[in-house]
Formats: C-alpha cells, sequence, structure tokens
C-alpha cells in the first residue's frame, strides 16, 4: 500500500442538476484539504456517477471534469438505480483506488466526517459504515417505515447495520470481494456485511435534502425492501408453506364438524363452513403461488445473467 492511500468519492446522481454544483464545490474543498494536509494521495479524486439522468447532469459533470483534474465522470446509458450506479462507480475504480467513499449526491450525509472515514481507514479499518445518529428530519412515514424495515429484516434473519445506509468507506481488498458478488437484485447494505473484515462506524447528523426532491418514491422503495428481503432470505416462503399447513389442518377440523352434524342429521346448517373453507384454502394457495412466483421471478431475472449496468462514457478510459 501507498503511504497515502488514494481515495476515490463515489457519487451516484440521478436529475440532480439542482444540487449537484453545491455538492462537487463542498466534496471539492474537503479532498482538496485533505492533500493539502498530505492525508490522502495526490490523484485521489470525486467520481460522478450519472444514472441515465433527463436533466442537464451529465453536462455538469462533464464541464466539472474539463475545469478540475481530481472530477472524473461515468455516464451509464439509461436509468440503472441507484446500486447499480454505485456498482458501475465501484468497478470502474477498481485497481485503482485503495479505498472508496460513496455518498449520494444530495448532501443529506454530512460530508464534514470524510476526514474521519479516512482516519478509521488508515487505522487499520477495511468497512467504516457511516451511521446516521438521528432521524429527526426525514418524515414521520419515511421514519416508520424505516424501523419497520429493520424490524422485519431481522426477523427474517437478515441483519443489517441499522441507520446505515449507502454512505461508507471501503478498502480495495473489500472492494474485490464485493465486485465478486454476481447477483443482480443486488443490495449492498446486506452484503457489506457479508465480506467481513475489520469495521467501525462512524456517526454524522443526517440533514434535509439540499435540493431537489427525493428520487425515492414510495413504490421504489418498497421495491427496494422486496428486493433486500427475497435475495437474502427463504424465509417468506416458508412463512406461507407454514400458513397452509395451518390453514389445511383448520378445514380438516370443519370438515370433521360437518361431518359429525351430517351424522346428526343437520348437514344443511355445513353450508357455511363449507364455503368458508373453500374461501381460506383457495386464499391460501393464491397466495403461496404468489410468493413462489416471485423467487422464480428472481431466479430468472438471475440466470439470465444480463448485465448489472452498461457504460457509455467513463473519463478513465480515456486519461
Ligand atoms: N439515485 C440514482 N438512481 C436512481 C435513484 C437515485 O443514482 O434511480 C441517486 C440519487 O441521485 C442520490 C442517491 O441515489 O444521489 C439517493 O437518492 P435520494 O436522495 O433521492 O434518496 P433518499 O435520500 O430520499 O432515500
Ligand atoms: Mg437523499
Amino acid at each position: 500500500m501507498r503511504d497515502k492511500p488514494l481515495l476515490t468519492i463515489i457519487v451516484p446522481c440521478y436529475n440532480e442538476e439542482e444540487v449537484l454544483k453545491e455538492t462537487m464545490s463542498q466534496l471539492g474543498l474537503i479532498l482538496r484539504d485533505m492533500k493539502n494536509k498530505m492525508v490522502i494521495h495526490e490523484d485521489s479524486d470525486l467520481l460522478f456517477v450519472d444514472d441515465g439522468s433527463r436533466d442537464k447532469t451529465w453536462d455538469i459533470i462533464a464541464n466539472a471534469m474539463a475545469m478540475e483534474d481530481y472530477t472524473n465522470g461515468v455516464k451509464l446509458s439509461r436509468n440503472f438505480g441507484h446500486q447499480n450506479a454505485l456498482l458501475a462507480g465501484m468497478q470502474a475504480v477498481e485497481g485503482r483506488s485503495d479505498c472508496i467513499i460513496s455518498i449520494d449526491s444530495d448532501l443529506q450525509d454530512d460530508v464534514g466526517v470524510i476526514p474521519e472515514f479516512v482516519e478509521k481507514y488508515r487505522a487499520g479499518y477495511e468497512v467504516v459504515y457511516g451511521i446516521r445518529d438521528e432521524r429527526k428530519t426525514d418524515t414521520r412515514f419515511k421514519r416508520g417505515s424505516a424501523h419497520l424495515f429493520y424490524s422485519m429484516m431481522g426477523k427474517f434473519g437478515i441483519h443489517l447495520i441499522p441507520d446505515h445506509a449507502d454512505y461508507r468507506l471501503l478498502g480495495s481488498m473489500a472492494l474485490q470481494e464485493m465486485n465478486l458478488f454476481p447477483e443482480n437484485n443486488i443490495f449492498l447494505r446486506g452484503i457489506v456485511p457479508l465480506i467481513g473484515f475489520k469495521s467501525e462506524k462512524v456517526y454524522y447528523h443526517r440533514k434535509e435534502r439540499f435540493a431537489g426532491e427525493s428520487k425515492y418514491p414510495l413504490k421504489k422503495m418498497l421495491a427496494f425492501a422486496a428486493d433486500g428481503l427475497t435475495s437474502f432470505s427463504v424465509a417468506p416462503i416458508r412463512l406461507v408453506t407454514g400458513l397452509g399447513a395451518l390453514m389445511f389442518v383448520i378445514a380438516i377440523v370443519i370438515g370433521i364438524f360437518t361431518f359429525i352434524q351430517h351424522l346428526s342429521g343437520t348437514a344443511t346448517t355445513g353450508w357455511s363452513s363449507l364455503m368458508l373453507s373453500i374461501w381460506i384454502i383457495g386464499g391460501v394457495q393464491m397466495m403461496s403461488l404468489g410468493v413462489v412466483g416471485e423467487y422464480i421471478g428472481r431466479i430468472y431475472s438471475e440466470v439470465k445473467q444480463r448485465p448489472r449496468f452498461i457504460v457509455e462514457q467513463s473519463s478513465y478510459v480515456q486519461k
């Protein structure tokens, strides 16, 4: 390893024209400051990954690349989603950087703790998690749904680092291992703890978005949660199997009950219990099919082995 680590700060951007310039100047300031203090290598850089934005995001990145040689850009051919944009960035610098820090472009995560991340890395930690120590600035709905998400995931046996999003440092060893996870429906938060290595946490206050609006509407959030759940655990499938078995037992009990009624000569009253059990069984079967189908869908999308992202342009290739 070099005596001063070569750091790349990776920033995924999707329609972020409103905040990007401010993000660039704040990150640039911190990068230059760390270089001046001889904490990081001279060639350390910022990498902006344009995730198929439809606004001026790429123009802003291209402009910055022309102005500052510590700015790099990777442009994806369309919108591949936050996680894939991050992966694209991480793969672009694999073998080049000693460590990377991933951070959102909206300045919600406090850029001021970046030197702390680097300090921990220099102290020998291969993975450093950024943890927000409060969620006051999120809407009540977002806070509630996030906590529900963690406790649900925990019950299904997926142990995430609470209140850690995608603000983290990875050393080159961790990065290399990370890029070996080939799955299509990737959920980085779940995978990083699986890689192992010595890890540390850095706490910070999460702020409001500097400008623009969340690129994670409810629909994307639900899809994200479903991805996290089904790509890590087969517990839901077992749950449904158990539920199905329970309903089957109930149906048998109802059946015996009706049969006794039949023997005692009051059979016509059995109509309601019969109808009830038909609906219960039908419902459980539909539900089971749905869950099984969800997994089959995932297997289908994994076996196709499609690329997770497509790079249209990259400043690393030209340099
Ligand atoms: N993002 C992306 N692709 C997407 C959606 C989001 O690259 O399809 C980026 C976005 O530009 C931002 C980060 O991912 O840098 C987090 O998104 P956002 O701030 O909208 O999410 P929130 O903080 O509301 O969860
Ligand atoms: Mg945000």
